[in-house]
């Protein structure tokens, strides 16, 4: 297997998680009469630019199907932190009604309708029709495509190119990030800029966050990677912020190589930052298997010894990243009944691989849990802010990840 980015040949696997459905491959009860398809979930580093990668292994359009279940409204902490974004961007690069605005992956309209909301012309690019749906029901126009250098020249030679490219959380998750990249040289005007928001490797390694690894989720990246991949592209980032979102993100700020503008200082510094971590040498992915493991072997201990003494432990959050924790884990409806999600879209539902049955949290009450294990840790407070009247007062909540702890 060669590197996406550099084709250099990948010597490197320095996480094995078994095999795992696709993180989004929700079950219907008819489902679980049928064979599962599980694929190897492995992490491999790149020697030469430093991307982190799992395996090849399936076409993108298999994972993101039409009835996608992921809505990123679902989230009050997100839509708010996109509505913060908005009116920030809207204002530095003094947006205007002859401006224009495409957001990639733009779900189910939870950023663009700050952009339709001030008369700001925009586009959002999304495959999945479910989401799609439901941004067009907020009056926000949705090409239902994948993104990449052969869309944005359609684009472009239809007259359209972009003053502002979003682009949040989608980078890691393109199986073809050159193309992709290429894509939005295509897209962006002369002035034009490029706003891009990942998790950053480095709070994936500090933190041991690896139930964030998932199969939709093809890259992994630094800063160092990011510039990289953007200079080879004709693209220069010249700032960038570090975001508490998804245990950790990085927004980046590009522009056209030629274009003048001034560098921030924090690119340096946190360039710096991943220096000194040790990203760029191969002793600190040697480890990260060990402290995984440390991590999935505390929670089993945990649940087995609860189970023992007949303690109820529930989960809450049906997200990708619980899933990769519970199908490493092995753990089944017998050690976690049931898992609660506020999204109707899958209540009802089984998780992949697990098969433990999705819940509508105001079940919660019923099932009398003494502890709910926060699968989604990032929004931990947030759900047990929304959720903590559902159950009784001396119920626990808990994250595994980085450690297991009280909430
Ligand atoms: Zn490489």
């Amino acid at each position: 297997m060669k590197c996406r980015h550099c084709k250099h040949l990948l010597q490197h696997q320095f996480l094995d998680l078994g095999f795992a459905p696709p993180s989004n491959a929700y079950l219907s009860q008819a489902d679980l009469t049928r064979p599962e398809l599980y694929y190897p979930l492995k992490l491999y580093v790149c020697e030469q630019c430093w991307l982190v990668q799992t395996e090849d292994y399936a076409a993108a359009d298999s994972l993101f199907s039409s009835d996608y279940a992921y809505f990123s409204s679902t989230s009050s902490g997100w839509v708010q932190h996109a509505k913060q974004y908005s009116e920030k961007i809207i204002e530095t690069l003094s947006l205007t009604k002859s401006s224009f605005v495409v957001e990639i992956a733009s779900n189910d309209g939870y950023l663009l309708k700050n952009f339709v909301e001030q008369d700001i012309p925009c586009l959002g690019i999304e495959p999945t029709d479910s989401t799609a749906d439901a941004a067009e029901k907020l009056n926000i126009p949705v090409l239902r495509d994948f993104f990449g250098e052969t869309l944005a020249e359609r684009l472009v030679s239809s007259g359209k190119q972009a003053d502002l490219i979003i682009g949040n959380n989608v980078y890691a998750h393109v199986p073809d990030i050159n193309d992709f990249t290429r894509g939005l040289k295509a897209l962006l005007k002369v002035n034009g800029t490029i706003t891009l928001e990942f998790p950053h490797l480095l709070q994936l390694i500090t933190h041991c966050q690896f139930d964030t690894v998932y199969h939709e989720h093809f890259s992994y990246l630094s800063l160092f990677t990011v510039s990289r991949i953007f200079e080879k592209t004709g693209l220069r980032i010249f700032d960038v912020e570090e975001l508490s979102t998804h245990g950790g993100s990085l927004r980046i700020y590009a522009c056209h190589q030629e274009h003048k503008r001034p560098i921030c200082e924090s690119v340096a510094r946190i360039l710096e930052q991943e220096l000194d971590c040790g990203m760029r040498s191969l002793e600190l992915y040697q480890t990260f298997q060990h402290r995984a493991d440390v991590i999935k072997d505390n929670l089993l201990t945990f649940l087995l010894e609860k189970k023992a003494k007949g303690e109820r432990v529930v989960a809450y959050g049906a997200a990708a990243k619980g899933n990769t924790l519970l199908n490493y884990a092995g753990i089944k409806p017998d050690l976690v009944p049931a898992v609660f999600d506020a999204a109707k879209s899958k209540q009802g539902q089984y998780l992949p691989g697990s098969h433990i049955p999705v819940l509508a949290p105001e079940q919660l009450k019923a099932m009398k849990p003494d502890i709910v294990l926060v699968l989604p840790w990032n929004i931990a407070d947030e759900v047990v802010a929304q959720n903590s009247a559902l159950v009784a007062p001396d119920t626990k909540w808990m994250i595994a990840i980085p450690e297991l702890i009280r909430v």
